[in-house]
């Protein structure tokens, strides 16, 4: 059985046979049943997906002697010349080996002269976009005025090429790719009729090699029955193909997430062994990666192309964004690599050992790094590097924030607002922050609070300080607030006293200026865990990735 005999053989020979291409389909139909033909159609799209088919079935259509419709007799003899390739007035051009001008002018000489055989001379111009301006030129005086007994059918892969003027005067269509459901659902058909044993799995292989186009998986399907001597194999088509098995992609990806180092030697051992090709392998993977980092960012896809999607829908679960889109740079990385390496199979282990090694431990959806220091604060940093994301360590415990409850006071209990602090003792500089900032206190008064700072206490009146430039902050309403709330919280009543410009500011403590401190002390322990980070390390060496600075922020 040869490739020619399938494809010949199969070849629709209605409209009802071809697959895919509804929207065409429709055009073409309508057309021809209500007898309202447009005289130049144009097809782009890409190869082997079923222009000349169509332009077959078209000139059946129009040509059959029962009448032109949709539905030609194939029984006449127009339309069994057209079936075999020899009607005279369906006339087949490659403009890519026709382009001079003498040529097209020779065959629109033609174009004036009524059929010989039928009722429309059909011409399919193929590649029509390799024609010469002047035969553009010639062919747009007949497109101007066509001749009523003339049908054309351009196709092209590259309809940018096209005059304005030649597109115009055209009704255009796009042929799609067809999808591996249409693809591979053909080739059941095809084996069910002619009764040849196969794997469904092995079809969707051959369909995903096809590409988009029947003619190659029909070409593909029949060396596929060749190969397996009369039947058609899995294990036999991935051989052919040099492709790996979907499930033995799946088990690599899911050794990368149980971290499991020897399960991936052994895959590639094994795969090595099949004698794959792992240029093909890393595509495949690299395929997977885009397939999963797809569904994360569209998780209810619908896909016709996916004959696995709820593996990848399991392992979108499994994997954090960021993870994936670093596995697949290295993967990346490692193709490019694979030349380079001592011997394929090497650069690929070496490659499954680098998605090991970056992969975080933990899988966590948020990029963090934690780091715990001395004073017991903690900070969280976060940063963009200008290639892949972070992978992220073990988050640590954090610790508990500062807390600065104490016993309630030997004076009067007061019910509390707040969680933090009942502090009986004499407010002091010591704890005057820490009081300020479990207060309960809006817009101004807040503000006031926070640049205030303590100078003394005597007989239950508090002396403030504001820096200069703040003075305006102690408005009598602020003030009053301020007031209130303290007296509140320390449970008993007490007067605030400002002195401006008494005592440097600078050198007493406020809660603003302790804030500032401790963020400026936060961002240098982000910044320094991300240059510290081991993986960021890793990252500025492999990929030459180069950390921008100001993207560290600490994110506690
Ligand atoms: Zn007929």
């Amino acid at each position: 059985m040869s490739y020619l005999v399938l494809a010949r053989k199969w070849r629709p020979k209605t409209f009802a046979e071809v697959v895919g291409q509804q929207h065409v389909l429709r055009a073409l139909i309508n057309g021809l049943d209500q007898n309202r033909l447009h005289h130049a159609f144009l097809f782009a799209g890409t190869r082997g997906v079923g222009k000349t088919t169509l332009a077959r079935v078209f000139a059946k259509s129009l040509n059959c002697e029962q009448g032109v419709s949709s539905t030609p007799c194939g029984e006449c003899q127009s339309c069994q010349e057209v079936d075999a390739g020899r009607f005279v007035d369906l006339i087949e051009v490659d403009a890519a080996s026709r382009t001079k001008v003498d040529d097209t002018r020779e065959l629109l000489d033609n174009v004036q002269y009524a059929p010989s055989r039928g009722r429309y001379k059909v011409y399919l111009i193929d590649e029509v976009h390799m024609l010469s301006t002047s035969s553009f030129n010639a062919l747009l005086k007949t497109l101007e005025e066509p001749p009523p007994h003339v049908k054309f059918l351009f196709a092209t892969t590259d309809p940018q090429k096209l005059p304005v003027t030649i597109l115009s005067r055209c009704l255009q269509f796009n042929l799609r790719r067809l999808d591996l459901t249409q693809i591979s659902g053909h080739l059941n058909h095809i084996l069910q009729q002619e009764e040849t044993e196969f794997e469904a799995n092995a079809l969707l292989a051959l369909a995903r090699a096809a590409d988009g186009s029947m003619r190659d998986a029909l070409s593909l399907l029949d060396q596929a029955i060749s190969f397996g001597g009369g039947s058609v194999k899995n294990d036999h088509v991935h051989q052919m193909l040099g492709t790996i098995e979907q499930q033995q992609l799946h088990h690599i990806v899911t050794a990368l997430l149980k971290q499991d180092g020897k399960s991936l030697l052994e895959q590639s051992q094994q795969l090595s062994a099949q004698g794959r090709d792992f240029t093909i392998v890393l595509n495949e993977l690299l395929s997977l990666f885009q397939r999963i980092a797809t569904v994360q960012v569209v998780p209810d896809l619908e896909s016709t192309e996916e004959d696995n999607l709820e593996q990848v829908k399991s392992l979108a679960q499994q994997f954090s964004p960021e993870t994936i889109q670093l596995l697949y740079q290295i993967a990346l990385h490692g193709k490019r690599d694979l030349a380079y390496a001592a011997d394929p199979k090497s650069g690929f282990e070496m490659t499954l050992l680098r998605m090991l090694s970056f992969q975080p431990k933990s899988i966590d959806k948020t990029v963090d790094i934690s780091a715990s220091t001395d004073n017991n604060t903690s900070a969280k940093a976060q940063s963009i590097t200008d290639t892949p994301p972070v992978p992220q360590p073990q988050p640590q415990p954090q610790p508990q924030p500062q807390n600065v409850a104490r016993q309630t006071s030997e004076k009067e209990k007061v019910e509390h607002i707040s969680t933090a602090s009942n502090t009986g003792d004499e407010i002091s500089a010591t704890n005057w922050t820490q009081i300020i900032a479990t207060l309960k206190l809006a817009a101004l008064a807040r503000q006031l609070a926070d640049n205030s700072a303590f100078i003394k206490s005597e007989n239950q009146q508090v002396y403030l300080s504001l820096a200069p430039g703040l003075a305006h902050l102690a408005t009598p309403k602020a003030q009053e607030r301020l007031e209130s709330a303290l007296s509140k919280q320390l449970g008993y009543e007490l007067s605030l006293i400002f002195e401006q410009g008494v005592g440097n500011v600078d050198n007493r403590q406020t809660l603003a200026s302790e804030r500032a401190e401790e963020a400026s002390i936060k961002q240098q322990q982000a910044t320094e865990s991300i240059h510290n980070d081991p993986a960021v390390d890793a990252m500025k060496k492999v990929f030459d990735a180069r950390v921008i600075e100001s993207s560290i922020k600490s994110i506690d």
